[in-house]
């Protein structure tokens, strides 16, 4: 039995107003006056100045804003790191990405490709980055992910949906300032909500459990309740808990894994494009029978903060359609076993999973 070495963010500032502090925090790692930083920042931020204006613009740095309306592909990785080489004479100094999930996996994914040769797709899959990133930085400005502390970044290729899990693909810095979550839409701060106690479940429920993920899974999920359950009003206590808890539901996946709803989720993501809040929670919804007290926990936040989970997805669907789902879902093994143990594939057939996305 070998145990994962695993990677941790090194570096990290927590506090309302801590983004202020970015300049102070970039200063000095910037490597000289042609190394740009480079910001690449949610669009929705775009002509925003109580964002904008406080990001630190010196020399030749520059902000790319980015749509987060579809998820990261590794097409556009490629391109935004092949404009970045073709533009500056030196790599940059360090690349921040400020948003939600999609920033914080492009910011990762471009400071990877700046080093690595070829396409980011090469690098799907678990320990396929042969060198280190440059300095990279994130900023989320929704909490739920964890994607500020993985070891990975999520991406769809041309052949699949997979993330670039290395050891050099965490951030060296993260800026959590919980008051840069205040304006998310209310669905949208309920679904990448959701994206954290699913892993908080998905974790703890699982046969790859052990003390390190129970510990932080455990601690995000009170959190989660206290945000979701208990309290009545969405106040900055509510923005700073739930942003601590999307960091420690990070940490227990980190050591542990996903389970059932991922796995049916990308499958949803890469046939529908359905983005990875929203899809767990369709996901979610209709899987009673593996997560039965989290399911129903997860009823009762739906229905205290009434939100909208669609149902019927995929109901036009072809018979090919179902079986590329099925697929994408069967391929993440390790979800699967974690879920379910060693002989999972005695009960997760394909007809089973076909019934499943029926009812999604
Ligand atoms: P997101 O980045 O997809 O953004 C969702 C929406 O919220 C967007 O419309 C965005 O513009 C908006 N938004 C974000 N912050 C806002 C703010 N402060 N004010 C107003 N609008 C705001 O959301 P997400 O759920 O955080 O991330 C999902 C992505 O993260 C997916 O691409 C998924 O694959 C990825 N992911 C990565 C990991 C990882 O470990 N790397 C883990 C889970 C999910
Ligand atoms: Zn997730």
């Amino acid at each position: 039995m070998t145990y994962k070495n695993f990677p941790m963010v090194p570096r990290v500032v927590f506090g309302r107003g801590s983004f202020n502090q970015l300049n102070e925090i970039l200063r000095p790692k910037r490597l000289n006056e042609k190394a740009p930083f480079i910001f690449i920042v949610d669009d929705v931020f775009e002509g925003n100045p109580w964002m904008v204006d406080r990001i630190p613009l010196q020399f030749n740095d520059k902000i790319i804003f980015v749509s987060a309306d579809e998820e990261p592909k590794t097409k556009c990785v490629d391109q935004y790191r092949d404009e970045i080489v073709a533009e500056f004479d030196e790599l940059p100094s360090g690349i921040i990405g400020i948003g939600g999930g999609a920033m914080l996996d492009y910011a990762k994914a471009v400071a990877l490709m700046l080093t690595n040769p070829g396409s980011s797709a090469d690098y799907q899959g678990w320990d396929l980055v042969k060198y280190p990133a440059v300095y990279h930085v994130g900023i989320p400005t929704i909490s739920g992910t964890g994607a500020e502390v993985s070891r990975t970044t999520v991406l769809t290729g041309p052949v699949r949906k997979l993330g670039m899990n290395s050891d050099f693909t965490p951030f060296d810095q993260v800026i959590l300032d919980p008051e840069l979550t205040k304006d998310a839409p209310k669905n949208q701060w309920f679904y990448t909500g959701m994206d954290c106690y699913i892993h908080c479940i998905e974790s703890l429920t699982g046969t790859y459990l052990n003390a390190f993920s129970q510990s932080y899974g455990e601690k995000s999920l009170d959190l989660c309740r206290e945000v979701f359950l208990e309290k009545d009003i969405q106040d900055d206590d509510s923005q700073d808990k739930l942003m601590m808890a999307s960091w420690h539901g990070g940490m227990s996946i980190a050591y542990s894994q996903v389970g059932v709803a991922h796995a049916m989720s990308y499958g949803l993501g890469y046939l529908l494009g359905t983005k990875h809040g929203i899809g767990n929670c369709i996901a979610f919804n209709q899987l009673e029978e593996f997560y039965q007290e989290g399911v129903a926990e997860f009823k009762e936040m739906v229905s205290k903060h009434q939100v909208e989970i669609p149902v019927g997805v995929c109901k036009d669907l072809t018979d090919k359609e179902f079986d590329i789902m099925i697929d994408i879902a069967l391929g993440l093994v390790p979800l699967w076993e974690n879920a379910l143990g060693k002989d999972w594939q005695k009960t997760i057939t394909r007809k089973k999973l076909r019934s499943l996305y029926e009812l999604m």
